[in-house]
């Protein structure tokens, strides 16, 4: 198991060395055949570099970020008697006010929020960054709180993507960052049962390397898998890379608890119960709105004995998602499905480095027909099962018109799996727009999605000399549809690069929602997705949702600047 990434106050993390495998090969060898995704250390290979600046209309310049001590922060705002009650709730130790703590919670990893730090603004920053042991500390401090005047932000990871951490409050109050990191241990195994309980603030590999001695693992791998904690999925209904097979963090929590102003709440009765409506449902996405997650009920598996990763190439997107739609409906898609568009196709084979990559990129070519896409195919479980599975979805495949690429494509994805992250400090220096959304559909809505999200990024990313690149795939399947995955690169603006993302998100938004696709398929609402939770729930159920948080949240003092429309 890799060494825990440090988290830095810009971007990812520490580059390169640092990358993670989850599950590296067991002789230890890179076979070095095709790498989709590009190499850390020069971030562009030259052709690629070459192929986007005619693309995209870029000039590739160098504007890093202000260094951190240039960062303006105001002074702490936290009243020194709120402080003192704080302090001897849960330690001195556990209050930091200090520049560097308040720093490193300014935010999260959004492409705004990483604009306005390296542009030297945190703005955002809590007034202070507390760090409690225990859910009677977290009750205690919430309680505290509410009678100080003083808005609370659940700090997992830091990796929310829509504006999670902002810290906002129309009342202006002064902000706590709740850093869970010290209540990050397993408290309980239950094997028959497949049930471990943890605290909020642990992380996916330390779950897994404390899962693997008894066979046993969670197998929730996003993509920020190595920094995210578990309470933050829960608090976001992430979705890992297994698209299928454990893909949705909700579907993995049997219960929780809920620290809240107004009391503790125990959620969930494994295995199942009902008694009711689901109020676990209600915890989970709550983005810290109701409270703070202080522990959680996890179902576990037996580690996978098998798994098979291997790419094919399918004639078309549209008769990509007609195959995917196949297998979905017979309950044959593979645990891990991604299916790229013709451009992100395109633009991974250009990304292709390592020795012998010609080769494989030629054969890559050779079977493309046209508008070839690549389809990523992965499944893990017992032997026998995998067999039989891969033996069935094949099948489907192959009537599909899709060519099978063979192992080594697959494997180069799942070796490369958390690479991408590490990429984008770089990106951004270098004077791009670099940012993801994401969605979902049903398989009969989905194609239209897919084309008015492109059109809308499109038309308000293109200038005078700027083309935008609109990459897709779908990431995850199921019997009633999938969703959508969307990268964007553009030249910045470099005037107004916060206006140009606003507007495009704008445009990709509305264009979404018009075509039948979700506000969001797992990064959360957040304060960037909050404006349109009214279309997606109704103006009712955005009412209900408030009813709950005015009776568990009465002085509104829990995350107040997100998810829930002004
Ligand atoms: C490079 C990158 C890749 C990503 N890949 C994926 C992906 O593959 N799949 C995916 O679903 N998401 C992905 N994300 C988004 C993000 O990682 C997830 O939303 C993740 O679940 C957030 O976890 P966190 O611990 O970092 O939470 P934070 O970012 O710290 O918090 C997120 C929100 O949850 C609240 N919160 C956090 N902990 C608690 C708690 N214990 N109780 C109550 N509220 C809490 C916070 O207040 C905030 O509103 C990615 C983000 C990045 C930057």
């Amino acid at each position: 198991m890799p060494e825990q990434p440090e988290l830095t106050i810009q971007g990812w993390g520490p580059p390169a060395d640092r990358v993670a495998t989850v599950a590296p090969r067991e002789d230890g060898a890179d076979d070095g055949v095709l790498e989709l995704a590009p190499d850390p250390d020069t971030a562009l290979p030259k052709a690629a570099r070459k192929h986007l600046s005619r693309q995209l209309g870029w000039t590739p310049r160098w504007t890093p970020p202000v260094p951190v001590g240039d960062i303006r922060l105001a002074p702490s705002r936290l009243p020194a008697r709120a402080r003192a009650v704080l302090a001897g709730l849960l330690g001195e130790d556990a209050v930091a006010d200090d520049r560097l703590s308040r720093l490193t919670h300014a935010g999260g990893k959004s492409y705004l929020d990483l604009l306005r730090r390296r542009a030297g603004d945190a703005s955002d920053a809590p007034d202070a960054v507390l760090t409690p042991g225990s859910t009677e500390q977290v009750a205690a401090l919430l309680r505290a709180c509410s009678e100080l005047g003083v808005v609370v932000v659940p700090f997992g990871g830091g990796t929310s993507v829509v504006g999670g951490l902002a810290g906002t409050d129309a009342d202006d109050r002064p902000v706590v960052s709740v850093d869970l990191r010290r209540m990050d241990a397993v408290r309980a195994l239950d094997v028959p049962s497949s049930l471990v309980t943890v605290g909020p603030g642990m992380r996916g590999p330390a779950l897994e390397q404390a899962l693997a001695p008894e066979g046993l693992t969670l197998g929730h791998l996003p993509q920020s898998w190595e920094f995210a904690t578990l309470g933050g999925y829960a608090a976001t209904r992430s979705a890992g890379q297994s698209s299928t097979g454990v893909g949705r963090f909700d579907d993995l929590v049997a219960g929780l608890t809920l620290a809240t102003p107004s009391g503790v709440l125990e959620l969930g009765s494994p295995p199942a119960s009902a008694a009711g409506p689901d109020l676990l449902g209600l915890a989970l996405g709550s983005e810290g709105t109701l409270g703070v997650i202080t522990e959680l009920r996890l179902r576990v598996r037996p580690r996978p004995r098998s798994t098979h990763y291997e790419g094919w190439s399918a004639p078309t997107w549209a008769a990509g998602l007609a195959t995917l739609q196949r297998l979905a409906r017979h309950d044959l898609l593979p645990d891990v499905v991604r299916l790229s568009d013709p451009d992100e196709t395109d633009a991974n084979l250009r990304q292709a480095t390592g020795a012998g990559a010609r080769v494989l990129r030629g054969s890559l070519r050779a079977r493309r027909r046209g508008d070839g896409c690549l389809l990523v195919v992965g499944w893990e479980g017992l032997p026998t099962i995998v067999r039989a599975r891969r033996a069935a979805a094949s099948s489907v495949l192959r009537d599909g018109g899709a060519v099978r690429l063979g192992t080594r494509v697959g494997e180069s994805w799942v070796r490369h799996r958390f690479a991408a992250p590490y990429l984008r400090d770089r990106l951004l220096d270098a004077g791009l727009l670099v940012e993801t959304l994401e969605t979902a559909a049903t398989w009969t809505t989905l194609p239209a999605v897919y084309d008015a999200v492109r059109r809308a990024l499109k038309g308000a990313l293109s200038t005078s000399g700027r083309r935008p690149l609109v990459l897709a795939h779908v990431s995850h399947g199921y019997a009633t549809g999938a969703s959508l995955y969307v990268t964007v690169l553009a030249d910045r603006d470099d005037d107004l690069p916060i206006q140009q993302w606003l507007t495009a998100k704008r445009a990709a938004t509305d264009a979404l929602l018009a075509a039948g696709g979700t506000l969001t398929h797992h990064h959360a609402v957040g304060v960037d997705h909050r404006p349109w939770l009214a279309q997606e729930v109704g103006p009712l159920g955005v009412d209900v949702l408030r009813a709950v948080k005015q009776r568990l949240d009465p002085q509104g003092i829990c995350n107040p600047g997100v998810l829930l429309p002004d």
